[in-house]
């Protein structure tokens, strides 16, 4: 779990995007500089997304100098954008020769919400997310991470993110350091500036990661319950035989604080005929008592060969009413973006090594 450095560019360069306010104020001090400057370089690099030292005017000349001379700023590149219908955006970046990460934009009325990857690949193998029939390769550094929301700024324009979800490609929690790098950045009035409720970070349920987490930050969180009993999450969620439930639901309590100070929302995805009866509601209220949250129940998003169907409308509306009735908040996702394949589940990107996971998923049977 613990991250690679980043990853410095053939020459050896230092990639300034991955920095977040400790480790740039260190960087700066070790060259002699007042930490101070590390607050004019986020301004720079992320409030006003410059790339171009020799634009950074209240840096001393000879800083600047030593700035271009080992240092970068570089963001992933985008090799594909594609427009929805509804007005998503999705983008394909390269991070590496071999590598592409997915990026998705969501406009709503007040708010535009970015859906970042954290991984090249997904290692989980939830078995109705197509992310997860890519494999894995590698995790990507905090300034690929950070560099998306740096992109989409760029594209978009300042002000046109109002919220980010750590809810594209992997499992943010399997690569701790690198993402929590990156909310560091987002959160930073000197870098992003976005509020903690605003950042939400989706998780399959890694609890011990969950707990670190909690030491360390208060971005609201997703949890990808899918299942109200051990049994059916086993087979949709495998890394339950892990963390099982009531591990998890400890955890989310653990996480939310005694004093309720950081958001839980419960996700839920409804799959036809797998867990979406009456009866697993009633089990989904039974299991929701240990942890007070939000549900949010998300429309299966098909993809070729998933081999699931997403429930009805009536059956959806059934299972909501229920949860609602017993008390909780329960809102059903809109699917957006999936003429373009960028709804939930529906990210793939390009991973080196799918040739090798798609053979073994085959002699699996
Ligand atoms: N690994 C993290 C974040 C990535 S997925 C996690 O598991 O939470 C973001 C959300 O989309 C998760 O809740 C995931 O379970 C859900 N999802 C995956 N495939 C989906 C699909 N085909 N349709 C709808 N939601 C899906």
């Amino acid at each position: 779990m613990n991250s690679a450095p980043e990853p410095a560019d053939s020459v050896g360069k230092i990639n300034l995007l991955g920095l977040d306010r400790k480790a740039l104020e260190a960087f700066c001090v070790e060259r002699g500089e007042k930490p101070f400057r590390a607050v004019q370089l986020r301004q720079w690099i992320h409030q006003r997304g410059i790339g171009d030292f020799e634009l950074m005017t209240n840096l001393s000349k000879s800083f600047r100098a030593q700035l271009i001379e080992h240092t970068e700023i570089r963001p992933p590149e985008i090799v594909r954008e594609q427009l929805s219908t509804d007005g998503v955006c999705k983008w394909v970046l390269q991070t590496d020769a071999q590598n592409r990460v997915e990026t998705v934009y969501i406009p709503e009325e007040n708010r535009g919400t970015l859906c970042i990857s954290s991984q090249v690949g997904c290692a989980l193998e939830c078995s109705f997310c197509s992310t997860a029939r890519q494999g894995f390769n590698r995790n990507l550094s905090a300034a690929e991470i950070i560099g998306q929301l740096w992109v989409a700024q760029r594209e978009l324009g300042a002000g046109a993110v109002t919220n980010v979800v750590l809810m594209g490609m992997g499992e943010p929690l399997l690569n701790f350091n690198n993402v929590v790098a990156a909310i560091d950045l987002m959160l930073d009035d000197y870098a992003y500036g976005l509020s903690k409720r605003r950042v939400t970070l989706s998780t399959s349920g890694v609890v011990p990661a969950l707990d670190r987490l909690a030491a360390v930050s208060e971005v609201s969180l997703a949890v990808s319950l899918h299942a109200p009993n051990d049994e059916l999450r086993n087979t949709l969620v495998p890394i339950n035989q892990k963390y099982p439930i009531h591990e998890l639901m400890a955890a989310c309590k653990r996480y939310i604080g005694r004093d309720g100070r950081r958001k839980v929302t419960i996700e839920y995805v409804m799959l036809d005929g797998v867990n979406d009866t009456p009866a697993h509601a009633r089990q989904l209220v039974r299991v929701l008592s240990q942890a007070p949250s939000k549900v949010n129940l998300i429309p299966f998003n098909p993809f070729p060969g998933s081999g699931y169907r997403c429930s009805s409308r009536e059956t959806i509306q059934r299972f909501s009413e229920i949860l609602q009735t017993a008390g909780f908040i329960t809102t059903t996702r809109k699917t957006r973006g999936d003429d373009i394949d960028a709804a939930c589940g529906q990210l793939v990107g390009q991973v080196k090594d799918r040739t090798r996971r798609t053979l073994r998923l085959a002699t699996a049977g």
